[in-house]
């Protein structure tokens, strides 16, 4: 089989598909891979590198041959203009932000397999879910970055100049991304609480030392497949109100929270930002073009309120370690590429319920379940949370 690795073009996209590690894997597994002049520079991976792991080192042009492109975003452009009927995309594609996506893509007659919708409850999915990959990446990114923007110690510090005491981080949404942020500001010093809307998570989040808020005026309230649901109005502006307390209490707060096919849900208001003490500093991992968790926040900019609280927009976390990040989601698309090729041949089999579940349009029809729902089933992107 040829598979092409391309180089990613979306602005601030430093990962690449695979790592010279995982080409050498597939290499010894028979199959021919290309890679794109410059694909891993971004991850400080030179061209070198993947020669020395067996690639062939190809313009973008020279990929079009190619059975399997593998990519960490969706096609631009002038790459979706080259894909070919039976060829086999693989990405983060995010369909369900864009269900128009499924049908250019399904127009050019490729197999399009989105990484980001790797079924969560199959074991064997494990290895192939980039979703938690790029989610631990982002999480202790997030954690760290709230310590560099914090004027303070995250640790109790005492020493013969005097005693600092511990910062109090609390994280809201405690899902992968949440958990590994929670590790990283405990082993950082600080005294953490958590909060997620699915009660579920206590127990996890009590197992890294972390105290579990529970609140008394939002009952529980998770989803299918493991996620949770979006809230109603009602409950968003009772859990906004009664969080508000917790946020005045905390000097740092890192937020997470997601619904699938929602833009993310609104957290932290501006009541509850103006009730921080200066000096406070919020990580918002939800920020989007949609809005955030965190009223206000921005994609990629950090905001300084007239009461002195710093607002740090997250935007694609994953990419500013790239070189972990590719290394983690080399695997990850290598194990779902392998796992696809039965007897030498790629086969797209619709009724393993893993391949159902990536797969998002085959044969020049959109197939995927989430995809195909009747509109008014089908999930709402610009809903409110
Ligand atoms: P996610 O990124 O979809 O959401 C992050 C967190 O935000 C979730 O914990 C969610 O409950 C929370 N959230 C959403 N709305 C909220 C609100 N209004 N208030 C507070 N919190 C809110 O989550 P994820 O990290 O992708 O995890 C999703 C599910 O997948 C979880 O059940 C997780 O345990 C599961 N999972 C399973 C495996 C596995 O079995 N291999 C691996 C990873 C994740």
């Amino acid at each position: 089989m040829k598979v092409a690795v391309v180089k990613e073009t979306a602005p601030g996209e430093r990962r690449v598909a695979l790592v010279p590690e995982a080409v050498a894997k597939l290499r010894s597994a028979g199959h021919e891979v290309l890679v794109e002049t410059g694909a891993g520079a971004g991850a400080f991976l030179p061209d070198e590198s993947y020669s020395e792991a067996g690639a062939g080192i190809a313009t973008a042009e020279q990929l079009a041959g190619a059975d399997a492109i593998l990519a960490v975003g969706r096609p631009d452009d002038a790459l979706a203009g080259r894909l070919r009927p039976g060829q086999a995309y693989f990405g983060l594609l995010a369909p369900l932000t864009d269900p128009d996506l499924a049908r250019r893509l399904a127009a050019t007659g490729v197999t399009a397999i989105s990484m980001d919708l790797i079924p969560r409850t199959l074991s064997r999915a494990q290895p192939m879910d980039a979703l938690t990959s790029q989610a631990n990446i982002a999480g202790y990114k997030a954690a760290v970055l709230a310590a560099a923007a914090f004027g303070r110690f995250f640790p109790l510090l005492i020493t013969a100049a005097g005693t600092a005491r511990p910062a109090k981080v609390l994280v809201l949404g405690t899902g992968v991304a949440g958990l590994q942020a929670i590790g990283t500001a405990r082993r950082l010093g600080a005294v953490v609480s958590a909060y997620d809307v699915r009660p579920e998570t206590k127990t996890e989040v009590q197992s890294l030392g972390a105290t579990f808020i529970e609140l008394t005026s939002v009952g529980p309230a998770s989803g299918a497949g493991g996620y949770a649901r979006a809230l109603t109005d009602a409950e968003r502006a009772a859990q906004q109100a009664e969080l508000a307390d917790h946020i005045a209490r905390h000097d740092v707060v890192i937020t997470t929270a997601q619904v699938p096919g929602r833009r993310p849900p609104q957290l932290v208001s501006s009541e509850a930002l103006k009730s921080m003490a200066p000096g406070s500093v919020l990580v918002d991992m939800g920020a989007s073009a949609l809005g955030g968790n965190v009223e206000g926040s921005e994609p990629g900019k950090t905001i300084v309120t007239g009461n002195g609280v710093t607002i740090i927009g997250a935007d694609n976390l994953p990419s500013t370690m790239a070189a972990a990040a590719s290394a983690m989601y080399a695997r990850n698309i290598s194990s779902l590429l392998t796992y696809m090729i039965k007897d030498g041949s790629f086969t797209v089999d619709l009724a393993d319920e893993l391949v159902a579940g990536v797969v998002i349009c085959h044969d020049g029809q959109v197939v995927h379940p989430a995809l195909t729902a009747a509109p008014a089933a089908a999930p709402a992107p610009v809903d409110p949370d």
